[in-house]
């Protein structure tokens, strides 16, 4: 039996999300949910998706000309469980809709870590979280953290971590956020949330964040500190993002890329929608000092948080028993090299 997915909610993650949960076998997509006859529904609709909309907006999409297949409760009902997609913190506000219809539930990292019985990422927590009623996957920043953090933790331990993230002050399509010309604390007050975020996963870790938001749109860029638990070289910690699922290992020297404008290119020339869900790390960065790490990373926001939304069903319905079974069969959907060429 195939796992009954609806997607509520159809703006830049939920699009993705929509996208990646119709390339699996074990789930079918019951439908997305849009609440304007606008550009998004002509997408859904272009690619075959049910739309599903609240009742009230019923007679203006069908005079926009949108044959649409029902209202967003009639898709929760027709659902096992619902990928919530609406902007931060409205989806807590759906919470008791979701329940009244026995729906499992995921969130994203726009919700506080209480809205669902755990915050997930696949390659640090799988395990835990399989058979819950519902997970939160966290944000792209948090993402990107926690891959690298897990993956070394894994081969080395991780005793500390310390990083500063570069934030983009907006979406490519989103027109009206700045900042326009200037570097945001965000926040001044330290440590930044996304420590805290990433201990919501791996509880007890030493780690502080801070973050300031610039005028761009493309992608995250973290500086990362790291103090593994045990002595590695510059070799064993490039070895081991080198096979590591879920990152590129980027040389920026080899490529000729030393920029998110320029990593972004190269996903536009080789990556359906120019997306990255793998985290990008900086080989040339990599620094080796003891037992100290140090290096650049970037996150492509949009898409990172792609592939942990499709495992965390897994984790749900328990479809898969461990992180490496629903990766590797979620990646191979996707079609994910971790590498561009
Ligand atoms: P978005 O604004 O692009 O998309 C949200 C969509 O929900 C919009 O299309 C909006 O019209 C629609 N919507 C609003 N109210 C609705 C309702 N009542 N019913 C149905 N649809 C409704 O937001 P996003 O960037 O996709 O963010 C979604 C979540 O993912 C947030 O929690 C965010 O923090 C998180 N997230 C975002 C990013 C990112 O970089 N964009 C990355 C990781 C996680």
């Amino acid at each position: 039996m195939k796992v009954k997915v609806s997607v509520n909610g159809f703006g830049t993650i939920g699009k993705r999300v929509a996208d990646a949960v119709s390339k699996q076998d074990d789930m079918v997509l019951v439908g997305v949910s849009k609440t304007k006859p606008d550009y998004g529904a002509l997408l859904a609709v272009s690619k075959g998706y049910k739309l599903f909309v609240p009742e009230e907006k019923t007679e203006t999409f069908e005079k926009a000309g949108f044959k649409i297949a029902g209202t967003i409760a009639e898709m929760l009902e027709k659902s096992d469980v619902v990928i919530d997609a609406l902007p931060g913190k409205k989806g807590a506000e759906m919470k008791p809709l979701y329940e009244k219809y026995g729906l499992k539930q995921i969130f994203q990292g726009g919700e506080k870590p209480s809205v669902a019985d755990a915050s997930f990422s696949t390659l640090c927590n799988y395990e835990k979280t399989l058979g819950l009623n519902s997970l939160r996957v966290v944000s792209c920043n948090t993402t990107g953290l926690l891959r690298l953090i897990c993956t070394l933790n894994r081969e080395f331990g991780v005793e500390k971590v310390r990083a500063t993230l570069i934030r983009r002050g907006a979406d490519p399509r989103e027109v009206k956020k700045g900042p326009i010309n200037a570097i945001v604390f965000n926040p001044p007050t330290l440590p930044s949330h996304h420590g805290e975020d990433v201990k919501t996963v791996m509880e007890g870790l030493d780690i502080m964040t801070s973050a300031v938001a610039v005028p761009t749109t493309l992608m995250h860029v973290h500086s990362v500190q790291l103090v593994l638990r045990k002595q590695a070289s510059r070799t064993d910690v490039l070895d081991a993002l080198e096979r590591a699922p879920r990152i590129i290992l980027m040389n920026a020297g080899d490529m000729g890329v030393k920029s998110t404008a320029e990593i972004m290119e190269v996903a536009r020339d080789t990556r359906f929608r120019g997306d990255i869900p793998e985290l990008v790390v900086v080989e040339d960065s990599v620094t080796v000092h003891g037992r100290e790490v140090m290096l650049f990373q970037a996150v492509h926001q949009e898409s990172i948080v792609v592939p942990e939304n499709i495992d965390a069903v897994r984790a749900l319905f328990e479809l898969a028993n461990t992180w490496r079974e629903t990766l590797e069969k979620t990646d191979k959907n996707l079609g994910l090299t971790y590498r561009f060429y």
